[in-house]
C-alpha cells in the first residue's frame, strides 16, 4: 500500500518552475553552449559569441525566450546561416531582473527536435556580472583584472542564457586575451589543448599579442557557476596531492600557500563523511579585496576573499564550506532560488560534519552554529519577522532574487537537516545523503522532492519504527520549510564553552573599565569561541551595559582594533559603534574601504549609520568605486533605510 501510495505521489507530483527566469525553459532546454569571448579590459567590453544547443521537450515551439541584462544584440542566425529575427521585452519593467529575449524560429520544432543557432553580442561595463578592475585597484598594480560572480541571477548579464538553476548545461570556450592585459586566464572549467574553430579573430597590432585559452566543463552546471578570472595571476598546488590548487596575485601566493596547504585534508575530510569527489581537481582563487561575498563555489574554481587568509587559519571554514558545494549545490542543485537552503543548508551542513572530522573540536562545531543562528535571528529581524523572504522558502515572485539571500537556508537549513538526523540517526542519515546525491546527481530539485526521497529511502531500507518516523518527519515539515522566522523546533547547541565566554564577557563588565584577572584566557580560545565573545559584547553594547572605559581596557588587553582577524574585527567595530564609541572613525572608514565583503562590511555600516548617518554616507562616497555593484546597492540600503536617496 505504501509503495503503491508513493508511486502515487511521484505520478502527479511536478516541480515547483521558477519564477526568476524570464526563458520557455519549460518547452526547451539548452544542453550545450560554446563561448568565444574577446577581451578588451582597457575598454571594458568583450566581443561574444554562444553557441547553443537547444533541445525541444514541450510538445513544439516557434520561438527561444532567454534572459538577458544590459548585454547589446548584434545579430542571432541558425547554423546553416539562416538569420533570425528576435526582439526584447521588459517583464517585471521595475524589478531589476534584466529583459527577455524573444527569438523568432523559422519553423515549428516539435518534442525532441534540436536548434542549433548562434548570438553575437557584446558586454560592456554596466554588466552586473562582470568587474572589469584598473590596474589601481589590484595588488600587484602591473595589469588590470576581470572576475564574475553570476549568483543568484546575474548571469544573464554575461550571456543570452536560461538564467535558472533548473536548467544544467555543458559549456566549452575560446577566451582570447592580449599578453599586456593579463597573464592568464582561467574558467570554471578543465583547460584544453583542443583548438576550437574562431569565428572572430581579432586583428594584429604591433603592440601586443593576442592569446588563446581553450576550456571544457564535461559535467553539466546551471548558468549561475559559469566563471572566468583573468589579469597577473599565478597558479601552484598546494600539496603534494595533486589535486589541489591555489590561484592569485603572484606577490602573496607563497603567504596564501601556505596558509591553504591543508585543502587536501579539508577534501579527504568531506570524503570521509560523503564518498568521494567527483570533479578531478579542485583550485581555489583568492581574488581582490573588492569580491563581494567570502567564497563562491564555482566549480573547479572557487572564487574567495583574501578576508579569509587571516595568518590564524581561522577563515578556513570558508574554504571547507566552498568546497562542500562539490557536492551539494554543484552536483545536487536547487530548482529555484525558493529552494537555495537545497544548496547552502547542506552545504552548511557537510562543512560542519568534515570540520569535526579535521579538528575533531565539538564544541568548535556548536559555537560556530550558535554563531549562526545568532546572524539568522539578526536577518529574521532585519527582513521582519513575518516577511514573506524570512522563511526556507521566500517567496521571490517580481524581486531580484538576490534580495531574498540572507542567513536563513543556510542556518534554518542546517538546523532543519540537524533535526531530521535527530530523528533518523546519525548513521542512517549519512548513508541517506550519500544515497540522495547518487539519485539526483546533475540533476535540480525541490524540498518536496527531497521530502519523498527520505520517505522513499527509509521504507526501502526497512528502517526500524518507520511509520514513528515517518510521522515525526512530515510532523513539523511544512512549519519548518513555510512559517518565516526562527525554527518551530529549538535545538540544543549549548556547551560549556559558551557559558565559559558569556562569564568572561561579564568579567570585563564587571571589572568596570579595570583589567580584570582572567583577561589572558580569550589568546587561549577557539576561533569561534572568540566570535562568541565578541557577539556576546554586541549584546551588552545594545543593552548599553559596555561603557567606553571597559571598550579602552578590551582593546588595551586584546587589540582587537589591530587584530589581522577581519570576521573578529567587524564584530568588535559593530559592538563598538553599538555603544556609542566615537574615537575610533577613521580606522572603521579605512577598514570599511578595505573590505568588499558585505557579510563583513554590512553590519559595520548599520551600526555606523545608526550611529552617525552622516560620517556613514561620507565613508560610503569615499569608498563606493571599490565596491562591487552587488554590494554597493546593500549598502546604499541600508544608508537610505531611514534617510533620502544617496546619489
Ligand atoms: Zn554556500
Amino acid at each position: 500500500m505504501i509503495l503503491l501510495g508513493l508511486l502515487f505521489i511521484k505520478f502527479v507530483f511536478s516541480y515547483e518552475i521558477d519564477v526568476n527566469t524570464f526563458s520557455n525553459y519549460l518547452d526547451v532546454q539548452n544542453r550545450h553552449i560554446h563561448f568565444e569571448w574577446l577581451i578588451n579590459m582597457e575598454k571594458k567590453l568583450i566581443n561574444a559569441t554562444a553557441n547553443y544547443q537547444f533541445h525541444v521537450i514541450g510538445p513544439s515551439i516557434y520561438k527561444i525566450s532567454l534572459d538577458i541584462k544590459d548585454l547589446t544584440i548584434y545579430t542571432i542566425y541558425m547554423d546553416n546561416g539562416v538569420v533570425l529575427h528576435y526582439s526584447v521585452d521588459y517583464p517585471y519593467a521595475d524589478s531589476d531582473q534584466g529583459q527577455r529575449l524573444n527569438i523568432k524560429l523559422k519553423r515549428e520544432y516539435k518534442r525532441d527536435e534540436f536548434v542549433i543557432l548562434t548570438i553575437k553580442y557584446s558586454i560592456d561595463s554596466r554588466s552586473e556580472s562582470i568587474s572589469f578592475m584598473n590596474i589601481s585597484q589590484t595588488q600587484t598594480k602591473s595589469m588590470p583584472y576581470l572576475f564574475t560572480q553570476c549568483q543568484d541571477a546575474y548571469c544573464r548579464s554575461l550571456a543570452p542564457l536560461q538564467d535558472t538553476p533548473a536548467i544544467k548545461q555543458t559549456y566549452s570556450a575560446t577566451i582570447i586575451y592580449k599578453n599586456i592585459e593579463a597573464t592568464d586566464v582561467f574558467m570554471s572549467a578543465d583547460e584544453t589543448q583542443e583548438q576550437f574553430t574562431i569565428l572572430n579573430h581579432p586583428s594584429i597590432d604591433p603592440n601586443f599579442t593576442w592569446k588563446y585559452k581553450y576550456f571544457v566543463q564535461k559535467t553539466p552546471i546551471p548558468s549561475y557557476l559559469i566563471a572566468i578570472v583573468a589579469g597577473n595571476l599565478q597558479k601552484v598546488p598546494t600539496s603534494n596531492g595533486g589535486r589541489t590548487f591555489l590561484i592569485s596575485e603572484p606577490d602573496k601566493i607563497n603567504e596564501y600557500k601556505e596558509e591553504l596547504k591543508d585543502m587536501e585534508q579539508f577534501l579527504q575530510a568531506i570524503e570521509q563523511y560523503i564518498g568521494p569527489y567527483t570533479w578531478g581537481t579542485y583550485t581555489i582563487v583568492i581574488l581582490p579585496p573588492s569580491f563581494p561575498y567570502g567564497g563562491m563555489e564555482n566549480p573547479l574554481l572557487t572564487f574567495a576573499s583574501p578576508t579569509i587568509m587571516t595568518k590564524t587559519g581561522s577563515g578556513l571554514y570558508v574554504a571547507i564550506h566552498e568546497m562542500a558545494h562539490s557536492w551539494f549545490g554543484n552536483t545536487i542543485t536547487c530548482i529555484n532560488w525558493a529552494n537555495m537552503w537545497i544548496n547552502e543548508g547542506f552545504t552548511v551542513f557537510l562543512e560542519r560534519k568534515a570540520s569535526l572530522f579535521y579538528y575533531k573540536v565539538l564544541d568548535d562545531i556548536k559555537l560556530n552554529a550558535i554563531i549562526g543562528n545568532a546572524t539568522m535571528y539578526q536577518d529574521i529581524l532585519d527582513l521582519g519577522p513575518d516577511s514573506k523572504l524570512a522563511s526556507l522558502h521566500p517567496d521571490t515572485t517580481g524581486i531580484n532574487p538576490q534580495l531574498s539571500i540572507s542567513e536563513i537556508p543556510y542556518e534554518k537549513g542546517f538546523q532543519f537537516l540537524t533535526f531530521l538526523e535527530g530523528i533518523i540517526g546519525a548513521e542512517d542519515f549519512k548513508y541517506m545523503l550519500r544515497s540522495y546525491l547518487n539519485t539526483y546527481k546533475y540533476k535540480s530539485i525541490d524540498q518536496q522532492e527531497f521530502q519523498h526521497f527520505i520517505l522513499r529511502y527509509l521504507y526501502e531500507q526497512h528502517v526500524d519504527d518507520y511509520s514513528t518516523k515517518r510521522y515525526r518527519i512530515l510532523e513539523y515539515w511544512d512549519t519548518w520549510i513555510y512559517q518565516p522566522g526562527l525554527p518551530p523546533i529549538i535545538l540544543d547547541f549549548s556547551t560549556n564553552k559558551l557559558i565559559e565566554t558569556q562569564q568572561y564577557t561579564t568579567s570585563y563588565i564587571i571589572a568596570d573599565g579595570r583589567q580584570p584577572d582572567n583577561y589572558a584566557q580569550y589568546f587561549n580560545f577557539y576561533p569561534s569561541q572568540k566570535k562568541v565573545f565578541l557577539e556576546e559584547l554586541f549584546k551588552k553594547a545594545q543593552n548599553n551595559q559596555l561603557k567606553l572605559t571597559i571598550i579602552e581596557q578590551i582593546d588595551k588587553d586584546l587589540q582587537l582594533t589591530n587584530d589581522n582577524d577581519y570576521e573578529l574585527k567587524f564584530r568588535w567595530f559593530k559592538a563598538i559603534l553599538t555603544a556609542g564609541d566615537r574615537t575610533r572613525f577613521n580606522l572603521i572608514a579605512n577598514f570599511l574601504g578595505e573590505v568588499g565583503t558585505c557579510e563583513l562590511s554590512c553590519p559595520v555600516y548599520k551600526a555606523l549609520n545608526e550611529l552617525d548617518h552622516d560620517f556613514a554616507v561620507q565613508t560610503f562616497k569615499t569608498h563606493q568605486e571599490f565596491y562591487h555593484q552587488i554590494i554597493r546597492n546593500s549598502i546604499k540600503s541600508i544608508l537610505e533605510k531611514n534617510i533620502q536617496l544617496i546619489k
